[in-house]
């Protein structure tokens, strides 16, 4: 995974610091993250999206997100043992099959699987930031998504201290996790993790 903050603006405005994180915008290019991942980002909603086509690029060989859990995992079938590499493969040999009997693109793309990887730039305000990097940074949050949230805040801190050393999962920001009997029950060590990133 590819995480690149590509740009983001400061107004020279004489204004709070709460309200300037509504005209502060960021836009990141992130690559190289499962279709899974995506469908999470792009929940957020005050935010603008541009993701990689899949309708025009072939996916023969298409590079996928490989989940440690599925590292050397086999799954026994009545047509045989499959690693998850050999299940990659044999969906894309599925997927060209049907691009070469006449099917479009955009329908043989139905095969597909969401460890697909894909490439997204985004746009998004100080505030939905923050709001996202709280969520997303959060042990709750799934590992993926949350690699790349602490990989995005990562580069916000090299750039902006200021204003994000304080970010961080609800648990940092304001010393109370509002997860309940869901809480990850880490606090003391999530809290020190933030505060050395
Ligand atoms: C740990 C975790 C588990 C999750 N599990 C699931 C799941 O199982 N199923 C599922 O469907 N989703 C799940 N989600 C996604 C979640 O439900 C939200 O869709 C996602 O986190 C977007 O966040 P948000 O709704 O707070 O706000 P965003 O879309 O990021 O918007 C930020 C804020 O803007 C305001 N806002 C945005 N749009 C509107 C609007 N139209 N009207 C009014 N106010 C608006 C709200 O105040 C909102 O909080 C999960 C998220 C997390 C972090």
């Amino acid at each position: 995974m590819k995480v690149i903050l590509l740009d983001f603006n400061i107004p020279d405005i004489d204004i709070k610091k709460e309200e300037l994180e509504k005209h502060v915008f960021f836009t990141f290019l992130v690559d190289g993250i499962s279709r899974a991942c995506s469908h999470q980002l792009v929940r957020h909603r005050p935010a603008s999206y541009s993701q990689q086509s899949q309708r025009y690029v072939s996916m023969k060989k298409f590079p996928y997100v490989k989940p440690e859990s599925l590292e050397d995992k086999y799954v026994e079938t009545e047509m045989g043992r499959f690693s998850f590499d050999e299940v990659m493969s044999f969906l894309g040999s599925v997927y060209e099959s049907f691009v070469e009997t006449g099917v479009p693109k955009e329908d043989a793309r139905f095969v597909l699987p969401n460890a697909c990887s894909t490439r997204i730039v985004f746009t998004m305000s100080g505030r939905e930031l923050i709001h996202f990097l709280r969520l997303r940074t959060c042990n709750r949050a799934q590992w993926e998504i949350r690699e790349m949230a602490v990989k995005m805040l990562k580069l916000l801190r090299e750039k902006l201290p200021e204003i994000f050393e304080k970010v961080g999962p609800v648990c940092y920001m304001t010393g109370v996790c509002p997860e309940g009997e869901k809480t990850c029950g880490r606090q003391r060590e999530v809290v020190s993790f933030f505060e050395n990133l």
